[in-house]
């Protein structure tokens, strides 16, 4: 999932809206800039796969994705935040961890369990279903942008630019689409 991540830290926002969303938009990032980290580190492994839906192959990406290794950073990033109160750790640390749950939807089972596990998961919408993923994620984008336009609309304090935040979502979405990108 792409852009579909960022629609979540929207949607966490509405549930704890103490939680600053700069912390909540990284969190829900925070495993790609790890595998990002990690890629280049020579920890993990992606090909590109022109032509092929989603256009690459996540070969290794036990550290950064594999369900423990994300158990492990939401706690840490939570950890981060637990003087600005428990729910805001919680809210943080549930951010990074549904960056798994959403991709899990999107990834062929490419997502270990833990490190060097045999066993992998990842119901695999982008190979299963190479144009629908963004039709499923789109909908995900538009309920989590729905919920944050509700409650911001009743919370003055964060709903000055809802709609702008959820416009920057749509279009990183549609920007995303497999008919805009000629890798996939
Ligand atoms: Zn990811």
């Amino acid at each position: 999932m792409y852009a579909g991540h960022f629609a979540a830290a929207l949607a966490l926002k509405t549930t704890q809206p103490r939680a600053p969303t700069w912390a909540l938009l990284l969190g829900v990032g925070f495993l790609d800039v790890l595998f990002g980290i990690f890629v280049l580190l020579g920890w993990e492994r992606a090909t590109l796969t022109p032509g092929r839906s989603p256009g690459f192959s996540l070969d290794f990406i036990d550290w950064s994705h594999s369900l423990a290794a994300s158990l492990f950073w939401a706690a840490l990033f939570g950890l981060f935040f637990l003087r600005r109160g428990r729910g805001v750790a919680v809210a943080a640390g549930v951010a990074v961890f549904s960056h798994f749950v959403l991709d899990y939807f999107m990834h062929p089972p490419d997502l270990a369990l833990w490190p060097h596990a045999q066993a992998h998961v990842g119901l695999g919408l982008w190979v299963r279903w190479p144009q629908g993923w963004w039709w499923f994620e789109l909908a995900f984008i538009a309920l989590c942008g729905a919920m944050y336009y509700a409650r911001s609309r009743r919370d003055p304090s964060y709903g000055g630019r809802a709609l702008a935040a959820c416009a920057v979502v749509l279009v990183l979405h549609v920007a995303n689409s497999p008919w805009a990108s000629p890798t996939r």
